[in-house]
This record gives structure tokens, sequence and C-alpha cells, in this order.
């Protein structure tokens, strides 16, 4: 079953229309694969989102060249934020499909500097549902890894 996105035409979409200078956006950082700029609704001071220049939807998209090179440049700019922001820790958040919060259809990756009093919470709750549930989980998994492309 298909992730649950909507579909825009690769250079029609407001992250590709960012990339080619169309719209304005505060750039901090390309590459040949990404682009890093401040996201327009900032989760904390310093909060960067960097987009792959290609119009990939979510990660099941991305090459394993555009995959590295999201992290490679996530990594810069979040040894940047340390610095810049004087973040006590760094959260990396990226999310594929609307069921799991994407609202903008074009690959991209949050960076955002955390702090200690900065009252962000995530509200996942969890279960341990016990060793015999998890060896299933991880079966089902390895079987398919076994049978995906890669
Ligand atoms: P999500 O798809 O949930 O990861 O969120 C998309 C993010 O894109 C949000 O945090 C928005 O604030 C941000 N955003 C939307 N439009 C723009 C824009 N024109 N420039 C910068 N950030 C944007
Ligand atoms: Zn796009």
């Amino acid at each position: 079953m298909p992730l649950f996105v909507d579909t825009t035409p690769p250079g029609q979409c407001i992250f590709c229309k960012l990339v080619a200078g169309e719209i304005p956006a505060a750039r901090i950082h390309e590459d040949e694969l990404t682009l890093a700029f401040m996201d327009i609704g900032q989760v904390n001071p310093g909060h960067v989102l960097v987009a792959t220049k290609r119009h990939a939807v979510t990660v099941l998209d991305l090459s394993p060249e555009e995959a590295a090179a999201v992290m490679r440049t996530a990594q810069r700019v979040a040894r940047a934020a340390e610095r810049a922001f004087a973040a006590e820790g760094l959260m990396l958040a990226q999310f594929n499909g609307r069921a799991a919060g994407q609202t903008v259809f074009h690959y991209h990756m949050h960076v955002v500097p955390r702090h200690s009093d900065d009252g962000l919470a995530l509200s996942w709750r969890r279960q341990e549902p016990g060793a015999e549930v998890l060896q299933g989980y991880a079966a089902r998994l390895r079987e398919a890894l076994a049978a995906s492309p890669d």
C-alpha cells in the first residue's frame, strides 16, 4: 500500500519553486543535491529545513546518494546550530506521508536546536509488547527487507 501523499508535478511545488529561486527563502547552504534554508515557522530559533533539490516526495523516493547527501548536510547544519544557537540538544525530524504529519510533499529534513527548558514535547505513547511479539515484528521486517529493492 503506497503512502498517502499529495502529488504536485515536479517544478510546481513550493519547495521546487524555492530551490529554483522563484520564491524567497533565507538560504544557508547548498550543494549539488541539497538545499538548507530557514523554516518559515520556527519551532525554536535556528530551525532549518534540508531539502533535496530534486522533487522527491518521501524518503522512499530518494536515491542512495540523495539520502547520504541529506544526512551529511543535516549534520553540518546541526554542527552550525550547536555553535550559533548554543544548542544543548539537536533534533532531526522527518515526516513521510500525511499520516506521519507531512504537510509539504517535497522531501525535507528538519534540524531543530533544542534546549532543556524549551518546553517541546513529543507525545509518543510507548507499549512494551514483550520479546515474542518483538521477534515477530523483526521477522516481518527481515522478510520485507529481503524482498525489497535496495
Ligand atoms: P512538514 O511537511 O510537516 O515536515 O512541514 C513542512 C514545513 O515547511 C513546515 O515546518 C513549514 O513551516 C515549512 N514551510 C512551508 N512553506 C515554507 C516556505 N515557503 N519557506 C520555508 N519553510 C516553509
Ligand atoms: Zn518539489
